[in-house]
């Protein structure tokens, strides 16, 4: 095996965020789909991390992601720079954010370079952010044994045709609900998941925030999983990252791209999405061990077992 072929390469953007849920609000909170997602991969795998920040970015917020298996080479610091930073508000419906602002500062003059030992990936996730970039880093990867990639309404609405090309480009498709439906103007989500996968990828996984995930393995829904029942949802901010990188460090660990796998990384990543939902910002991954996970995991696998028909 290459060296770093069990690692996962994550691309995505690392943030400052402002968010306000009926539970409270925090102010410049670490976030970003790229620090959810490695964070959450990290349980299972060494993690390579890309993205960019300024200089206003706390060190203790690096310290943290390099005290997990997460390689921070790969993020780099503008000097003067201003950090990407979302602010973001849940009124009522716990499962759609308002963006109230989008302030993308060093994310605007982005180019990654990935470190030379990061082309080895065997795992890649591009993670929410500008399509162009996500492109980017595709054209630097050598042979991955799984490539996936997420996105948003944003970027759906502004650079469409770039998030068309990575499509054409990657294994596994994660979308909210709302985004399959967007992108394709098809209000079915099995007839939207469908065009998705027409798009180029074999795996579109439609994440469905509290009501769980559906997965769908080329043309079928090959699997379809609840979400757990969390009773106190605190900050849903993150929860999709956390499903995707907990899905695609779980994949890396097993190091084999098959459906009993799949089925398994699609619940590990509703795990990890239904721990991360319980406190703001990173918090509830700061106190998290895989213990925690492994424990959640089987209570899920009792909750949604049934036996045969008759
Ligand atoms: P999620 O709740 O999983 O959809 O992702 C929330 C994270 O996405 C937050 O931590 C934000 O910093 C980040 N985010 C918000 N808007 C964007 C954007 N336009 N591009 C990239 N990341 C974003």
């Amino acid at each position: 095996m290459a060296a770093g072929s069990d690692s996962v390469l994550i691309v995505g953007s690392v943030a400052l965020d402002s968010v306000e849920t009926p539970s409270g609000k925090v102010e410049r909170a670490l976030g970003g789909a790229a620090v959810y997602s490695s964070i959450a991969a990290s349980f299972f795998a060494p993690v390579r991390l890309v993205g960019v920040v300024g200089e206003d970015f706390p060190q203790e917020h690096v310290a943290f992601l390099t005290s997990r298996r997460i390689d921070t080479r790969g993020l780099q610091v503008v000097p003067g720079g201003k950090t990407f930073h979302w602010k973001g508000a849940y009124m009522g419906d716990l499962n759609q954010a308002e963006t109230i602002a989008t302030e993308l500062n060093v994310f605007q003059s982005f180019s990654p370079k990935l470190p030379e030992d990061y082309r080895s990936s065997g795992f890649v996730f591009l993670a929410n952010i500008d399509p162009e970039l996500q492109l980017e880093v595709l054209d630097q990867i050598d042979s991955p044994k799984l490539t996936a990639c997420d996105t948003m309404n944003f970027w759906i609405e502004g650079k469409k045709d770039a998030l068309l090309d990575v499509l054409r480009r990657v294994d596994v498709a994660f979308m909210n609900d709302a985004e399959a439906r967007q992108l394709t103007g098809e209000s079915n989500l099995n007839r939207a998941a469908n065009e998705i996968h027409e798009l180029g990828p074999r795996y579109v996984v439609v994440k469905k925030g509290e009501h769980g995930a559906v997965m769908y393995c080329d043309q079928s829904m090959c699997f379809t999983a609840a979400s757990y029942p969390v009773h106190e949802v605190v900050d849903p901010t993150g929860a999709g990252d956390s499903f995707a990188g907990g899905f695609m460090g779980f994949i890396a660990r097993t190091g084999e791209v098959n459906e009993a796998n799949l089925r398994r990384a699609v619940i590990y990543g509703s795990t990890l999405a239904s721990f991360n939902v319980q406190d703001f910002s990173l918090n509830r991954f700061k106190r998290l061990t895989i213990k925690d996970i492994d424990g959640r995991y089987e209570e899920f696998r009792r909750i949604v077992h049934f036996e045969p028909a008759g």
